[in-house]
């Protein structure tokens, strides 16, 4: 364990120590249908609508979308994963929602990836914070609690469902920043590894990686927290078994990523990622690559910082027989790699866990356009 210098400790200390997890967790194959029972006895507590908001790919799943029993009166959103979440997205879907009724839904529900949740918590935030969602950017800004949340996973890997907060690109200032609150974890989640068969191999590995890599940036950090160690340590174990094993994609091994990416979110909201995220997020701010892929992409150039954790991820990659992209930052002019150099070196909390106080001596502008070349 390393020790934190006090000015260390002052960037990193953030008050996320005293923890605040999920309400409740349901778990299981088919679980998704207990959705009426707590819809049913959430609008008997607070009367009105339930806003869902639904990851495009199941628009016309019917079975799936009846078995939700969606009333007259409530809303279903279906939301396009082709780009990731930004404020500009929040603030309008807050707009639509308000002009149609300023009253308090009854609850907010997600069924999706990490974009679908998170644009979910980013709205419901909204609909009881004034102010836009860039305002709410950062550590600890929101003032009011927000609307009950229910999220149901329908990928592996984010953690999204479990963590205090929800990932947005400011495309104004070009920062991908989520609202890092207590008020931003959800009241209840529904994981229901069944929903996970249909998403395609690729995707399923890129998003299933982000639960280890959040894991093992964490542990790799200077801060520490003993509860987010047993979290992350937990949920690279679940990780390696799923990703070394034959076939990923198993009913068992897909209900043990589910319970792995609900680790990574634990760990993930008592601790920070590494050097990792902070390149990824250059690469989806300015290149538009998404956070999952991106993540993969910036492990080909990660040999020098994380050694051991490289070797087993490229394992990982052809032992699964996946496709990560290469040469996506070849040929690229100055102008775009000063953007990729920005977007990076402003992420302080992660750069400061993973190289120390002065990192930007180590991540120079010469060293961070050196790694991107390599990816
Ligand atoms: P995603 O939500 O963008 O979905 C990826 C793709 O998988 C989409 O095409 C989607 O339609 C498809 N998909 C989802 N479920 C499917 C299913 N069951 N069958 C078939 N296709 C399915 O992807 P993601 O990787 O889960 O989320 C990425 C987002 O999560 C990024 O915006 C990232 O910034 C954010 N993120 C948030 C947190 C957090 O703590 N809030 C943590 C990490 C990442
Ligand atoms: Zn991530």
């Amino acid at each position: 364990m390393k020790n934190l210098n006090s000015k260390i400790n002052s960037i990193l200390s953030t008050g996320i120590k005293n923890v605040h997890n999920v309400g409740r967790c349901l778990f299981g194959n088919g679980s998704i249908l207990e959705i009426n029972e707590i819809i049913n006895s959430r609008k008997k507590k607070l009367p009105g609508r339930v806003i869902f908001f639904i990851d495009i790919f199941f628009k016309d799943k019917t079975k799936l979308i009846q078995s939700l029993n969606i009333e007259n009166n409530d809303k279903t959103i279906f939301v396009d994963t082709i780009k990731e979440p930004t404020t500009l997205l929040i603030n309008q879907i807050r707009d639509i929602i308000l002009n149609e009724s300023t009253k308090k839904p009854s609850a907010i529900v997600a069924i999706g990836g990490g974009s679908t949740m998170d644009v979910a918590k980013a709205v419901a935030n909204l609909l009881t914070n004034p102010g836009n969602a860039e305002d709410y950017q950062g550590w600890d800004l929101l003032k009011n609690p927000t609307v009950y949340k229910i999220a149901i996973p329908t990928i592996s890997g984010t953690g999204s469902e479990s963590t205090r907060t929800c990932v947005m690109i400011n495309p104004s200032n070009g920062l991908k920043l989520g609202m890092n609150s207590d008020f931003t974890v959800n009241n209840q989640i529904i994981l229901d590894p069944e929903l996970t068969s249909t998403v395609p191999k690729d995707q399923y590995f890129w998003t299933g990686m982000d639960a280890y890599i959040h894991s093992f940036e964490s542990l790799e950090g200077a801060y520490r927290n003993p509860i987010g160690d047993a979290y992350s340590n937990q949920a690279i174990q679940i990780c390696r078994n799923v990703f070394l094993s034959k076939d990923m994609k198993t009913e068992e091994n897909r209900s043990n990523l589910m319970v792995a990416s609900y680790l990574g979110g634990c760990a993930i909201a008592t601790s920070y990622v590494g050097i990792v995220h902070p390149l990824s997020a250059a690469l989806s701010v300015v290149l538009g690559t998404h956070h999952c892929l991106a993540n993969c992409i910036v492990m080909r150039a990660m040999e020098e910082f994380y050694k051991k954790t490289y070797k087993e991820f490229w394992n990982m990659v052809e032992k699964q027989n996946v496709y990560i992209p290469t040469g996506i930052c070849q040929n690229l002019n100055e102008e775009v790699l000063d953007k990729l150099y920005e977007s990076t070196i402003i992420h302080e909390k992660p750069l400061t866990n993973a190289l120390g106080e002065d990192y930007k001596n180590i991540f120079t502008k010469k060293k961070i356009i050196q790694i991107f070349s390599k990816m």
